[in-house]
């Protein structure tokens, strides 16, 4: 078994389990940060912003080991996907093979949650076997938010996305293995998600608690910690107020508390506290 970011959450384990590592221009995410900002935030180098001052966007899964319950949240890019962007464009990652180098087969996997149904976090719900689209993780429930899945089958983005509901979600539910749930589901007694709207309309992330001990996935709800800092909108999200709004009320809840804040997108150590540090938050890894 290779080397693993893990924590520990009271009983609950947690597993990153990396597909990928990005490096783009800001302006191409989060276009609001300049080199001034960056300046500002010497903390952000070398995990979240690169050599060059590019983004560092990591692409991974966590793995949630709870009541003897195995869960994979979000399920980032997949390989053979046909996308517009390049980035996403017919990749060929031994996602798998890391998985289950980390110690999980696909069908250990009883639970999949998606925290938002875009390119990068539905992937590898399926893979393409015979030229057709068929589930990966065939023992697993796969858990949608209702009001996100909705969102989707209404909204067609395929233009700019690529058929992601097409290839990666519908076989799901055609399949019979999509559960659709409210925003405030229990997924185990430590595990439940937690409503962060704003990005898309049903984004949720996942908080765990144990022990006395918590933790959040973040999602997309940010992309970079430097926006727990600066109140900076991104590119993706679908209603840039709302995620503003979200995002400010998530660092209001979790600034100074020994909540572990897990970055969906953070590369590097991916996880940390947010710690007031004169008028600004700084991510502290
Ligand atoms: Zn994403």
């Amino acid at each position: 078994m290779g080397e693993y970011t893990r924590w520990q959450i009271g009983d609950v384990r947690i597993t990153k389990v990396p597909e990928t590592v990005l490096h783009w221009p800001w302006k191409a995410l989060v276009p609001d940060v300049t080199p001034e900002l960056l300046a500002a935030t010497p903390w952000m180098s070398p995990h979240f912003v690169d050599e060059n001052g590019k983004l560092v966007l990591s692409i991974h899964a966590l793995v949630i080991e709870s009541q003897g319950r195995t869960i994979i949240v979000d399920t980032c890019i997949g390989n053979d996907k046909q996308r517009p962007a390049r980035a996403f464009n017919e990749l060929n990652n031994p996602f798998l093979e890391t998985l289950s180098d980390a110690g999980f087969a696909t069908d250990a996997i009883d639970t999949v949650f998606c925290t938002h149904l875009h390119v990068d976090h539905v992937g590898w719900n399926t893979r393409l076997v015979d030229g057709k689209w068929v589930p990966t993780f065939t023992k697993a429930r796969h858990l949608f938010a209702r009001t996100e899945y909705d969102h989707w089958m209404a909204n067609d983005e395929s233009a700019y996305f690529g058929d992601v509901m097409g290839d990666s979600v519908r076989p799901i539910v055609e399949s019979g293995l999509a559960d659709f749930v409210e925003i405030d589901h229990r997924i185990t007694d430590e595990v439940w998600l937690e409503s962060t709207p704003g990005h898309t309309p049903g984004h949720c992330s996942v908080h765990i608690a144990s022990g006395g001990q918590h933790g959040v996935i973040t999602g997309d709800m940010t992309h970079s910690p430097i926006q727990f800092a600066y109140p900076l909108t991104s590119t993706a999200d679908s209603n840039r107020e709302l995620a503003d709004k979200t995002r400010g009320e998530f660092v209001a809840r979790y600034r100074d508390t020994p909540t572990l804040i897990i970055g969906t997108h953070f590369a590097g150590p991916t996880a940390g506290h947010l710690v007031r540090d004169g008028d600004h938050i700084r991510f502290d890894c």
